[in-house]
């Protein structure tokens, strides 16, 4: 062969049956195959070898096998962003004419995906303004509500859903529960031991938890709803890409380090937060003032998550001249890294929503998200005190 030809084809290493002690990286889109026959039979299944990284992938596959375990799931398929989980799992669950129960404190994305699902494709949602297990059993109906949608700790105002009671009444209903875990992480709260069907995670946040990765994942009670998700996934397109899966597999090492100490720095942020002047209202679900505390208590393992929103007493221009004069603590529109983060979720993470759906949900426009890091709490705090006086 001519060197134009063998630099194309540069001698593979012969395996030598050991193995490496970190997860390699398969960087690779496709992969090669002796027999055709094989080939074409690989396309049918998840489990079957490894044949193109749209449809599955071995660095992939260990972010999957490993957040499956976690969240005590049967099986994992991981995306391109939180979002392309939930639209994923939405999509595939969902026709023309079904019926969708979901809880109004949402992430804005997801609340925009289900008007978007309402408006283009005739599914019909229902929103619970309290997801108590009441409200749901009279918003339920029976044969037509195929999903019951949920956050486990609603993003920002920290509401924490009866998870037990909630999936319960879906399930009597013949409903999939889908509950996503972000704001919780597994560390926190299981929701498939409390009955969910199907978690879904943002691993942009605390799963990958270092700013540099966006990246989603669905994990299934169930092998069979998987596998069905999983060839709609195929056609959807929203794979994970291998080098995400792989910073956010590094990640999963120091997941209960990193959720330790963002719990106990949130919960001293809250604390001082809710005695200070300049703050109205505290919405840390660790309070015993914040309604949902209770359920927090008897559902949250190990803390109540490192992520809040406050509301300040200057409304907007309040919140614009204390994001200016933060020294250490970023503006940013993101949560769940190492460093703390703020942003006012009016403008940004809930701008989908209009001024009468913000004020049905908690947000004002005074209303700041915060995500605490695991940096010294008393630095954070200084930066904070300095920033509100
Ligand atoms: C950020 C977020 C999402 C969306 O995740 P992306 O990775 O940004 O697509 C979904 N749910 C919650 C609760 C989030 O905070």
């Amino acid at each position: 062969m001519r060197p134009e030809t063998r630099a194309v084809h540069p001698r593979r290493p012969e395996p030598t049956g050991s193995t490496p002690i970190t997860t390699p990286l398969y960087q690779t889109s496709t992969w090669i195959f002796d027999d055709p026959d094989v080939l074409a039979d690989a396309f049918h299944t998840p489990t079957g070898p490894f044949l193109y990284s749209r449809m599955t992938n071995p660095t992939v596959r260990v972010l999957e096998t490993a957040v499956a375990d976690l969240e005590g799931g049967a099986a994992g398929l991981a995306t391109s962003s939180g979002m392309g989980a939930i639209n994923l799992v939405l999509q595939a669950s969902l026709r023309g004419g079904d019926h969708v129960v979901a809880q109004r404190r949402l992430y804005g994305g997801a609340a925009a995906t289900l008007r978007d699902l309402g408006e283009r494709f005739g599914v019909e949602v229902d929103y619970l303004d309290q997801a108590t297990p009441e409200a749901l059993r009279d918003a339920l109906r029976p044969g037509r509500t195929k999903v019951v949608y949920l956050e486990t700790i609603s993003n920002p105002t920290g509401y924490v859903a009866d998870l037990p009671a909630l999936t319960a009444a879906a399930r009597a209903a013949g409903a999939v529960t889908v509950v996503d875990n972000t704001f919780a992480t597994p560390l926190l709260c299981r929701p498939i031991a409390h009955g969910a069907d199907i978690v879904v995670h943002s691993l942009t946040k605390y799963l990958a938890g270092h700013h540099d990765v966006v990246g989603g994942i669905a994990v299934f009670a169930e092998t069979a709803r998987y596998e069905s998700v999983w060839h709609h996934g195929v056609e959807f397109g929203v794979a994970a890409d291998p080098f995400s899966a792989w910073l956010t597999v590094r990640s999963l090492q120091t997941l209960a380090l990193r959720m330790e100490r963002h719990c106990a720095n949130a919960a001293v942020v809250a604390a001082r937060l809710a005695a200070h002047p300049a703050v109205e209202r505290v919405h840390y679900p660790g309070l015993a003032a914040h309604p949902t505390h209770e359920i927090a208590r008897r559902l949250l393992t190990g803390g109540y998550g490192g992520t809040f929103a406050f509301d300040l007493a200057g409304g907007r221009s309040a919140g614009t001249a204390v994001s200016k004069r933060l020294r250490l603590v970023e503006l940013a529109p993101s949560l769940g890294g190492t460093g703390t983060t703020l942003m006012h979720p009016a403008s940004t993470s809930h701008r989908q929503l209009d001024e009468a759906q913000l004020a049905a949900v908690g947000i004002g426009e005074g209303t700041i998200r915060i995500s605490v890091g695991i940096e010294h709490v008393e630095d954070v705090w200084s930066d904070l005190e300095q920033a509100l006086a």
